[in-house]
């Protein structure tokens, strides 16, 4: 048996993957576009040729798609959900706080332990000292798979017993980051109607996260994503939805996904998220 199986080889999927192989752990793979789990193959994972194969290799499964719904389909299916029993799950794909408390009862009905776990930060940022994870969930199972995750972040934390707070906590620091994205967009057009540069935008006054955006902005080229506009807008879905869920001031989630979504239909969904300064331009 490997120490654990990642399920989901996407942009973070392949950095958690990789930085626990780096780390020396055993590990078995799964991914829908089986190309993906080649590379992390050829370095040492074990390549799972099923979900069901890919659960039954390791007692810890971390959890890395697109959201939860694709979580529910996926280890919803026949010849993978009597796989669950005994397996430590650990979800590390991003979530409203409601959906969490369904996923939790959800894979504990199947025999398993659950931990909800946010990502703060970039692939690259994945398995650095910078690199910030929170987690929660049941505290006996946070004990068992603690020695095998603690390489993936180095601020790694563990939340206690409530399992919307990862969440929460996620949505409430995203928040902050789509208010950076628009106001940064806003800035480098003032910038541009004055006939100043990004490029001296982002030398002088731009903040850390301002400064990155103006420089994909001046090189022009929006085709490296760390994570895609589309990636960005999914996860804004559930900050727009919870607003209205929970009955607090919507104006700001709304502007925002009224922009991104633009963004989006223009084509723009599988770049940088600075790219919405092209629909900000028009
Ligand atoms: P991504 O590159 O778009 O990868 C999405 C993953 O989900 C891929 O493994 C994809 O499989 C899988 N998937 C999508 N639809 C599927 C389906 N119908 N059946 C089976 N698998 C399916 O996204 P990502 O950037 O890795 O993000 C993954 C999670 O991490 C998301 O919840 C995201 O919000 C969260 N996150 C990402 C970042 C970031 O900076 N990238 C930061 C924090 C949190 P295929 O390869 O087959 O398409």
């Amino acid at each position: 048996m490997s120490d654990i199986t990642v399920v989901g080889l996407g942009l973070m999927g392949t950095a958690l993957a990789n930085t626990l192989l780096s780390a020396g752990h055993d590990i078995s793979v799964w991914n829908r576009t089986r190309e993906k789990m080649e590379p992390l193959i050829s370095a040492g994972a074990h390549g799972a040729t099923s979900l069901g194969e890919a659960i039954q290799m390791s007692p810890v499964v971390l959890i890395s798609v697109s959201n939860y719904e694709m979580t529910s389909q996926l280890f919803g299916m026949d010849d993978v959900v009597g796989q669950l029993a005994g397996r430590s799950v650990v979800q590390l794909s991003s979530s409203a706080p409601k959906d969490t408390v369904d996923s939790e009862k959800w894979f504990v009905d199947k025999g398993a332990s659950y931990l909800d776990g946010a990502i703060l930060g970039a692939p690259s940022d994945i398995g650095n000292d910078n690199g910030q994870i929170l987690i929660c969930g049941n505290e006996q199972s946070w004990n068992s798979c603690e020695p095998v995750l603690r390489c993936l972040a180095g601020n790694f934390q563990y939340l206690g017993e409530n399992i919307r707070a990862a969440a929460t906590l996620d949505m409430a620091w995203l928040a902050q980051r789509y208010g950076i994205f628009v106001s940064t967009a806003h800035a480098l057009l003032l910038c541009e109607s004055e006939g100043v540069s990004a490029d001296q935008f982002a030398k002088t006054v731009a903040g850390d996260r301002a400064k990155i955006i103006a420089d994909i902005v001046h090189s022009g080229d929006f085709s490296k994503p760390s994570a895609t506009l589309s990636v960005w807008n999914a996860a804004h879905e559930h900050i727009r939805k919870h607003a209205y869920d929970m009955k607090i001031n919507t104006e700001f989630p709304d502007f925002v996904s009224n922009l991104l979504t633009r963004a989006e239909d223009a084509g723009y969904g599988d770049e940088d998220i600075a790219a919405i300064i092209k629909i900000l331009r028009s």
